[in-house]
């Protein structure tokens, strides 16, 4: 039977991350919004203080609520927070648990500390297939060569922090996505550089970076899976089962900041003395609340999809269909509230006096990395409708 109830200390979690996100990141949300690449260091020092203590550490459905909450109040400063992002997620869902122990134990002590994962290439976005930079096997090492662009936290985790990136490469061309291997590379091997920080539209406290690998040497047992390869499929396991993870997260960040999209709109309405009447027949209701509770039922729709997902993964039951039809549904769904929002507040929205510009802004991120929409809703066709790759592009 689905359940999403919490149990009590995970219930406290999910308050404690809307308290920190109401009192830590909406105060300084707007000023790291137009102070792109400043970094926030009193939120740093806070959440890596709370991290030690074990917050944030859910998995599952608790996990997905902490972070919608904290997303509620800035979404790229809930990027921007130490932690294994999405790095430590490849780690978690394709390492060996001596892997874990050497590249995970680092974000629970010592200094803030990030991960990050480069799969995107100049020539490699939704077609993964395309990757070219390679991993050569030497003895005990692999040699990394490539560029890798939009790393989302690649700064932080290699420049400012002892972190790792996971990094997706080819180890044999000729045999495409079962060539696909990912690697993790530490903060300071030689060969490995940052290029360049983005200028975005949205999350603009989260960085995001281009990496290149030069020779890059790393010691052989650096690779997340098995070295040799076998079937079509096996080698991009470990990114699918990366995504199971991944999508539903992101999916709950987009959940976050739609969420105070429409909470910010309601107070608004009820300034202007409009109040959303949910008792009255369609009918006899005005347009401001058709739209309002058309926009909250959408953003309810896709938050149960969401719990769904993590809710299958915390009972190991596969979730890579629902991963991606929470991931859809709620990017396309950010996209939209967010939008409508803006355009319901008319100038008021348009301005700086208040988040919903920004709003806008950060969610549209959302139904782009970790799969577009347009890749996960072909993901969730193809395995609706029984479909291999080939036969659906
Ligand atoms: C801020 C930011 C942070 C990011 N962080 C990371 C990160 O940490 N790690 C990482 O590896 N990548 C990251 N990315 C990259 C992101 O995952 C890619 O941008 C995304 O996968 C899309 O790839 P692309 O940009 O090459 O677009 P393309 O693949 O060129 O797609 C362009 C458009 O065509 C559509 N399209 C493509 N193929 C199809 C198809 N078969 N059917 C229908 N429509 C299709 C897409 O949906 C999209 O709308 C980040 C990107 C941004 C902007």
């Amino acid at each position: 039977m689905i359940d999403f109830e919490l149990a009590p200390e995970d219930k406290a979690k999910v308050e404690e991350a809307h308290n920190i996100a109401q009192t830590l990141f909406r105060p300084i949300s707007r000023y790291y919004d137009e102070h792109e690449h400043e970094e926030p260091q009193e939120l740093i020092d806070t959440m890596w203080n709370l991290r030690s203590k074990g917050f944030l550490t859910g998995m599952g459905v608790a996990g997905a609520l902490m972070v919608e909450e904290l997303c509620w109040g800035d979404a790229g400063l809930y990027l921007a927070s130490p932690g294994p992002g999405l790095g430590g997620a490849a780690v978690f869902a394709a390492g060996t648990q001596e892997q874990w122990g050497r590249f995970l134990a680092r974000f629970n002590e010592g200094k803030p500390t990030w991960g990050a994962m480069a799969m995107t290439e100049p020539g490699a976005g939704s077609d993964t297939s395309a990757i070219q930079a390679t991993a050569a096997r030497d003895g005990d090492y692999w040699v990394l060569n490539g560029e890798k662009i939009f790393v989302t936290m690649g700064h932080r985790a290699l420049d400012l922090s002892e972190g790792i990136i996971v990094v997706w490469a080819t180890v044999d061309k000729s045999a495409g996505r079962a060539g696909m291997k990912s690697f993790v590379v530490e903060a300071g091997t030689p060969g490995m550089k940052v290029e360049k920080l983005e200028k975005k539209l949205g999350i603009k406290a989260s960085d995001t970076v281009t990496v290149t690998f030069e020779n890059c040497r790393i010691p052989f047992n650096n690779i997340l899976g098995k070295a040799e390869v076998k079937t079509k499929t096996e080698g991009f396991k470990g990114a699918m089962a990366t995504f199971d993870i991944t999508r539903p997260l992101v999916a709950a960040q987009a959940l976050g900041v739609t969420r105070a999209a429409l909470d910010m709109l309601k107070d608004e309405l009820d300034k202007q003395g409009i109040k959303i009447r949910y008792d009255v027949p369609r009918s006899k209701q005005t347009a401001i609340e058709r739209d309002f509770m058309e926009m909250e039922a959408n953003w309810r729709a896709a938050h149960l999809l969401v719990l769904r997902a993590m809710w299958q993964l915390q009972g190991g039951t596969p979730n890579a269909l629902e991963a991606s039809m929470a991931k859809a549904k709620a990017g396309r769904v950010a996209t939209l509230i967010t939008q409508r929002a803006v355009e319901l507040m008319g100038p008021l929205g348009y301005s700086r006096k208040l988040l919903f510009e920004k709003f806008m802004r950060d969610a549209k991120i959302n139904d782009i990395f970790e799969g577009t929409g347009q890749i996960n809703t072909l993901v969730v066709a193809r395995r609706v409708l029984d479909y291999t790759r080939d036969q659906l592009k």
